[in-house]
């Protein structure tokens, strides 16, 4: 078995390949270079496979759980596909949601943490500062606010009214 698969396995990240991988040992840190596996190249709207049309020359990062006291990321350039339908749009990433800088399961982990204990706790656990916890948190219940918000609503809201804007005094409290 390769070190690539060790690790794949080891970690058990699935629907993605391991390239390479970057261990500091000083700051616990291990960067992981991944890809999609037999999964790449969907369009993010419609999951449909498409035709590559530009490969990014930046590197994202996805955190990732922990592992033994050491941060994990995943490391990926996304690429650019041409969807018969969206067109030119990112391809789809099958471990994370749409431009979110975590990956699923750290973010199931975090909101389960979240319900069950402190932020502060959640984050020590998560290896996490408590601040970065809560942008983490933040974003992603406004992540999925949003995906579950009806999409020809936004006609209505746009047009002009004569009712007053309620205050979004409630943003930070969550349900
Ligand atoms: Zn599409």
């Amino acid at each position: 078995m390769t070190v690539n698969k060790f690790i794949r396995k080891l970690l058990k990240l699935k629907e993605l390949v391991v390239c390479d991988y970057e261990l500091n040992e000083r700051k616990r840190h291990l960067l992981i270079f991944v890809k999609p596996y037999k999964n790449g190249c969907r369009c993010l709207e419609c999951d449909r496979r498409c035709k590559i049309k530009h490969q990014s020359k930046l590197y994202r990062l996805w955190r990732d759980l922990p592992v033994y006291g050491c941060q994990v990321e995943l490391c990926y350039r996304p690429r650019e596909v041409l969807c018969p339908t969206h067109g030119r749009i990112q391809e789809d990433i099958p471990w994370a949601d749409n431009y979110s800088r975590i990956t699923y399961r750290f973010e199931f982990a975090m909101l389960v943490y979240c319900q069950i204990m402190t932020q502060k706790a959640a984050a020590m656990l998560l290896h996490i500062a408590a601040s970065t916890l809560s942008d983490m948190l933040h974003r992603s219940v406004t992540r999925a606010r949003q995906n579950h918000r009806i999409r020809d609503l936004k006609t209505l809201i746009n047009q002009p009214t004569n009712q007053p804007t309620q205050p979004t005094t409630k943003a930070n409290s969550y349900p």
